[in-house]
């Protein structure tokens, strides 16, 4: 179970992530020195000991994700898919397990964009970025979420020439004094952003993937090493059997109200993801109530 723990450290792409921007921290922290006082070095980067960095901190943390820890708290662990056959039922394979309250928390998985080509061409994405074995020469990411943003400072940081493609603004949702503040110092690390643009086409080339995309001032094309996709996450619904269970849904998530509950009473989902339900106001303390303009489509991030 250890390794299944290592597995899913490996595949949730946190643990790596934070890993990675540790190690890349280091790197600046030598390069920046002389502001205080300590000369500043040339860090020299050995990606091969970043990468075993990496496995170490994952192999580190998996025990408190095992099978062995969980079970000593007293919670078993069956591994497979569940699935919901009814509204008070959970299957897994032959198993079948009733239960007057379920917590939903499958997650979320990357969002593969429909760009031409990309199917075809190799890319990374949060789930494998932890694989990397060889250097990036020049990463492509696409999305300047704050993940993808994360990332591209850390490959920066570690030597890569890193540029990061964004067809609408960078940290959408986030307080754009505190944007600005993050993109100057990408700008001065350098990391190169591109917003706006409309990615055409991805394929494989010469020195690992081309990318076609077209700005205001035209069309351009990139060549880079490799390519890494942080275009956001999409709710992992797949195969929850959510209508059996008469669980409300949409493509953006499943249906909650602002106590978590889902439309069935039993269940109750996390909050990332996630759309509001309507209320049903006859509960509610007036004090809670939503106004009439805070429809069912209101996010609760
Ligand atoms: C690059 C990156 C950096 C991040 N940095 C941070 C950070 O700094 N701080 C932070 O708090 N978070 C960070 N996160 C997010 C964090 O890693 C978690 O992914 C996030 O908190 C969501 O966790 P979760 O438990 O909801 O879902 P997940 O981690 O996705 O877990 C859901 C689990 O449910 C399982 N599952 C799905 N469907 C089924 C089914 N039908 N039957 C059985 N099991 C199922 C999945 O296999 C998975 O194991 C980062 C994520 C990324 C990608």
């Amino acid at each position: 179970m250890a390794d299944s723990a290592a597995s899913f450290l490996r595949r949730d792409g946190c643990v790596p992530a934070q890993a990675l921007i540790a190690a890349a921290a280091h790197a600046q922290g030598m390069r920046d020195g002389a502001r205080f006082g300590a000369k500043a070095v040339h860090a020299g980067i050995d990606f091969g000991t970043v990468s075993g960095h990496v496995r170490d901190v994952i192999a580190a943390v998996a025990p408190n994700y095992s099978r062995e820890r969980f079970a000593g708290l007293g919670v078993r662990i069956i591994e497979g898919a569940a699935r919901f056959t009814d509204a008070e039922t959970v299957a897994v394979g032959e198993l079948s397990i009733k239960a007057g309250h379920f917590v939903l928390a499958a997650g979320s998985l990357p969002t593969i964009p429909p760009i031409p080509g990309l199917l075809d061409t190799p890319h990374l994405t949060s789930e494998t970025v932890a694989d990397l074995a060889d250097y990036p020469r020049h990463l492509i990411v696409i999305g300047a979420s704050a993940a993808g943003l994360e990332l591209a400072q850390a490959f920066r940081r570690l030597g890569s020439e890193v540029t990061v493609l964004e067809t609408a603004t960078p940290l959408p949702g986030e307080d754009g004094e505190c944007a600005a503040v993050v993109l100057d110092a990408l700008e001065r690390e350098p990391v190169r952003l591109h917003a706006g643009v409309k990615i055409s086409n991805v394929r494989r080339a010469f020195a690992g993937v081309q990318v076609a995309f077209a700005t205001a001032a035209g069309t351009e094309t990139l060549e880079g090493s490799h390519l890494l996709l942080a275009a956001g996450r999409r709710p992992s619904l797949d195969g929850l059997g959510l209508d059996a269970a008469r669980i409300g849904h949409t493509p953006e998530g499943i249906v909650v109200d602002q106590h978590l509950r889902t439309t069935n009473k039993r269940v109750c989902a996390q909050r990332r993801y996630r759309r509001a339900a309507p209320r049903p106001r006859r509960h509610l303390p007036r004090r809670d109530r939503a106004p009439p303009s805070a429809g069912s489509a209101r996010r609760l991030r």
